[in-house]
């Protein structure tokens, strides 16, 4: 379908904004400057919205500022009814909210369809959530006091999300952000902000109030500034690479603002000899090319044990390469386009320096045929600690087989890192399973599973993969903080 047509139809639904949200009004840059947003597997422009910087973000905060109080004055059940009402309207809209992020993302559009019932799987959930803030009362330890723990809002959240789920990377921050009473000021990705923008009207149709709720996007170091020196935002949350999250990080110090990082990976998928070799390939085939291994949870080194190694790569390579690969609004297509050229230029001097280093190209090891930044499912055997391949993420199409001998040598490889969000176990001992699940230094681990995240389950890393979680009820923790109370002279008549 042509990109035209499909922005034409997304249009007369309502869903194409194509301007910043600040206190509920649709605002274009103050100085007029706008950014283009291409469609990956084709070049086209889908769209011009605003180049948006300081000034509007500083506007977008005094919003979302004036709008904390009745907000988080809301009973818990108005605040769970309005996010229920938007968790419908999500619903009602997914496919025209999966063809856009195809359009201005590419994954294809099952997929997109899928991450947009995923994203709305955590207003769902945090709208369940918000009626169950429960504070705390300590016995105490003078007989005249009453000791009492309150749950409050943080106030006014900054959240800045990356390209590859436009529309779930929101929602997991969005949700129990809201849910707790708090506002927010989003900076989705300039390579995919209409997805958002979308978001954000059916959220306006949803009766979230003007201000709850705004959305800027643009000049991002110059957003990510005004939100950083404001002392009006109490919480910085953050998906993205580890390099921004550190700069956030040491920014967010100048007013002491809480942080939550979701940050890189260098997932390890260790298949031991004794794993169910068909559950092995599933697994491992979901972990690697999902969103065409543009993840934070995609597996970036499959360690394979010497025993299972050739027949592993065997198989593996026969399933990667039944993956058809193409435009996402193709049927049958599971692999789209990379986000954009500089994401194939990685990819290509990844692969390059492997096979430099003596790594084998067991499958693809090129850009596509179709051109553009399509690149081929690919395999790289005999992959070495040295090489670029295994030591950062190289987020695209390309699986690395590593070898190993013992359990103890693949949980040293698995652990030789700075990342720790993602890791696969495959193996049918369950003693193992549980020894190496303990030993991995990782804050998520699928045993015998490759596709893991739910809204139910506590997701985040450890190391440099970042601080806090998302998703489950522990989510709702990042948002909230926590107030004692001593009640005194309570024994008087
Ligand atoms: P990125 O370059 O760090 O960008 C993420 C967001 O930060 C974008 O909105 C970007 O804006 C913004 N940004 C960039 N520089 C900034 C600055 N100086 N101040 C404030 N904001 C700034 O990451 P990406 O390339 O979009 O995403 C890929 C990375 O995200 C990978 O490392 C992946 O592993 C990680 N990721 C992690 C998780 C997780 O849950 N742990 C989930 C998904 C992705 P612009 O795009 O407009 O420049």
């Amino acid at each position: 379908m042509k990109t035209e047509g499909l922005t034409a139809r997304l249009n007369s639904a309502g869903l194409l904004r194509t301007q910043g949200l600040i206190g509920g009004k649709w605002t274009d840059a103050y100085d007029g400057k706008t950014i283009q947003v291409l469609n990956p597997a084709t070049g086209e422009v889908v769209a011009d919205v605003p180049c948006m910087g300081g000034k509007e973000t500083n506007d977008a905060i005094s919003s979302a500022h004036d709008a904390f109080y009745s907000w988080s004055n809301l009973t818990c059940t108005e605040r769970s009814k309005h996010l229920r009402t938007w968790y419908n309207l999500l619903i009602s809209h997914k496919e025209e909210l999966g063809q856009l992020i195809t359009l201005e993302q590419g994954k294809p559009l099952k997929e997109a369809i899928g991450e947009v019932n995923y994203g709305a799987s955590f207003i769902e959930f945090f709208a369940e959530e918000a009626k169950r803030v429960y504070g705390d009362i300590i016995p105490a330890t003078l007989g005249d006091r009453r000791l009492l723990v309150l749950k409050q809002p943080v106030g006014v959240v900054g959240a800045i999300t990356p390209w590859n789920f436009p529309l779930a990377m929101i929602t997991r921050k969005v949700g129990p952000a809201l849910a707790c009473g708090c506002t927010v000021v989003i900076k989705p990705s300039e390579l995919t902000p209409l997805t958002a923008l979308a978001a954000a009207e059916l959220a306006l149709q949803a009766g979230i109030p003007p201000g709850v709720l705004n959305v800027v996007m643009g000049n991002a170091p110059d957003i990510g500034n005004a939100l950083l020196a404001s002392s009006q935002v109490r919480k910085i949350t953050f998906t993205g690479s580890t390099a921004v999250g550190k700069k956030l990080m040491e920014g967010a110090a100048g007013t002491v603002k809480r942080v939550s990082l979701e940050l890189g990976g260098n997932a390890p998928c260790i298949i031991f000899d004794d794993a169910d070799l068909d559950v092995a390939v599933k697994g491992s085939l979901a972990a690697k090319f999902r969103n065409s291994g543009q993840t934070c949870v995609c597996a970036n080194r499959l360690i394979v044990q010497e025993g299972i190694y050739d027949k592993f790569a065997e198989a593996f390579s026969k399933a990667v390469q039944n993956l058809q690969v193409g435009d996402g609004f193709s049927e049958g297509v599971v692999q789209g386009p990379l986000i954009n050229e500089s994401a194939v230029q990685k990819v290509e001097s990844f692969v390059q320096d492997a096979i430099s280093k003596g790594a084998k190209v067991l499958l693809g090891g090129k850009r596509h045929s179709l051109g553009m930044t399509f690149y081929e499912p690919t395999v790289i055997g005999d992959v070495k600690s040295e090489m670029i391949l295994s030591r950062e993420e190289v987020f695209g199409p390309v699986a690395p087989l590593m070898r190993f001998k013992t359990e103890e040598e693949a949980i040293s490889i698995a652990n030789n890192t700075n990342a720790g969000l993602a890791a696969y176990i495959f193996t049918n001992n369950i003693q193992r399973s549980w020894r190496v699940t303990e030993a991995l230094e990782y804050g998520l681990v699928g045993v015998n599973e490759g596709l893991i995240s739910t809204e139910v389950a506590p997701f985040g890393g450890v190391k440099q993969s970042g601080i806090g979680r998302e998703g489950s009820k522990y989510g709702m923790d990042e948002y909230l903080e926590l107030k004692y109370v001593c009640l005194g002279d309570m024994n008087r008549k």
